[in-house]
């Protein structure tokens, strides 16, 4: 079995694992990212928010991000899945999926989350092309343009279609119960349609899409959906490592990334550093600061043995 050697490696090659290996990579550290691409936007036919490439496709940033990786011989991408971790006193040994080890000083964990969908037909072929969840991310491209949401609770569906309308969008709520009068009057001011039912499926528009419901109209055509959706960390490797979850179950980490096994770092959006929104900006500033936390930790242990 070939066994490749690094001072770290990078599970996860979204913005943050790519960033990771940047900064780790170009202070001539060894680095190895094994990525299984399915970073959580690639759905998404545009990506939006990210200063100097808001607009460009998913594909594009993760093809260009590559490429400026590519010049620095210190860093190896591979196109793979790591299935297991093993830790060692002085690093791990991680196990591809598609054979083959890597053995490092460090790991650092930049697995992302993974949506979870409802039980509605049309909803993942919808998923980033007519379905959205992040204002910051899709919002503005809507505006003036008419979109449903809903919630997994009415408060939910209001935040989110009050901080639609601020923006401009043409917003109708979708309620499964009745809305209290206080809240109806409160979104007829604002300007929110309110319509009551519940999806049942959806199916892709030439432009938007048909939302079914039940309980309400048979069905609304609309530019796009709005929905909070569910979602789980991936952390099962940092957990099959021995690294203590969040309740949230993301992986726990303390403002320099380092998980509570020794030789593991975490960042993005696995990891408990995750603040307000998640979004490519932010994931690649986390991806570069544990990168140089994990050199500063290589760093202090060559000075220790030299003492
Ligand atoms: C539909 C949609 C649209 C979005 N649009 C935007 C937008 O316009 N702008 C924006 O800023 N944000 C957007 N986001 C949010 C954005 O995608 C996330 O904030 C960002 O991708 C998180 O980065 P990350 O590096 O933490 O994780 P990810 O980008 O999810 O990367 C994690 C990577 O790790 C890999 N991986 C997981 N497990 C393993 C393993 N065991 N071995 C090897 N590889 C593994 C995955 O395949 C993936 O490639 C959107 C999200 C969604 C769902």
């Amino acid at each position: 079995m070939p066994v490749i050697e690094a001072d770290a490696v990078v599970v996860g090659g979204g913005a943050t694992g790519l960033s990771a290996a940047l900064t780790l990579g170009r202070m001539g550290r060894e680095v190895v990212v094994v990525d299984a691409g399915a970073q959580q936007n690639r759905a998404a036919h545009t990506m939006h928010g990210y200063l100097t490439r808001d607009g460009v496709t998913p594909a594009d940033f993760y093809k260009m991000a590559r490429e400026e990786l590519a010049r620095y011989p210190t860093i190896t991408v591979l196109d793979g899945t790591v299935t297991d971790v093993a830790t060692r006193s002085d690093g791990i040994t991680a196990t591809l999926e598609e054979g083959g080890l890597v053995t490092s000083r460090r790991l650092v964990v930049a697995t992302g989350i993974a949506d979870r969908f409802p039980d509605v037909d049309g909803y993942a072929e919808e998923w980033g092309r007519s379905i959205f969840s992040c204002p910051y991310c899709h919002a503005w491209e809507l505006r003036g343009r008419r979109v449903a949401v809903t919630g997994t609770t009415p408060q939910m569906a209001i935040a989110r279609a009050v901080h639609l309308r601020g923006v401009g969008v043409d917003t109708v709520l979708l309620c499964k119960e009745d809305l209290a009068a206080q809240s109806r009057h409160a979104m007829e001011r604002l300007g929110i349609g309110v319509l009551p039912g519940e999806v049942t499926a959806v199916r892709g528009l030439p432009t938007g899409i048909r939302v079914a419901l039940s309980g309400g109209p048979d069905h609304v055509d609309v530019d796009g959906l709005f929905v909070v959706p569910g979602w789980e960390a991936r952390s099962g490797l940092a957990k099959v490592a021995g690294c203590e979850l969040a309740d949230d179950g993301r992986i726990r980490v303390d403002r320099y990334g380092r998980t509570t096994n020794r030789v593991i770092f975490a960042a993005g959006d696995v990891a408990s550093s995750y603040s307000v929104v998640s979004q490519v900006v932010r994931s690649a500033g986390d991806g570069s600061q544990v990168g140089a936390a994990v050199d500063q930790d290589l760093l202090l242990e060559a000075i220790r043995v030299m003492r």
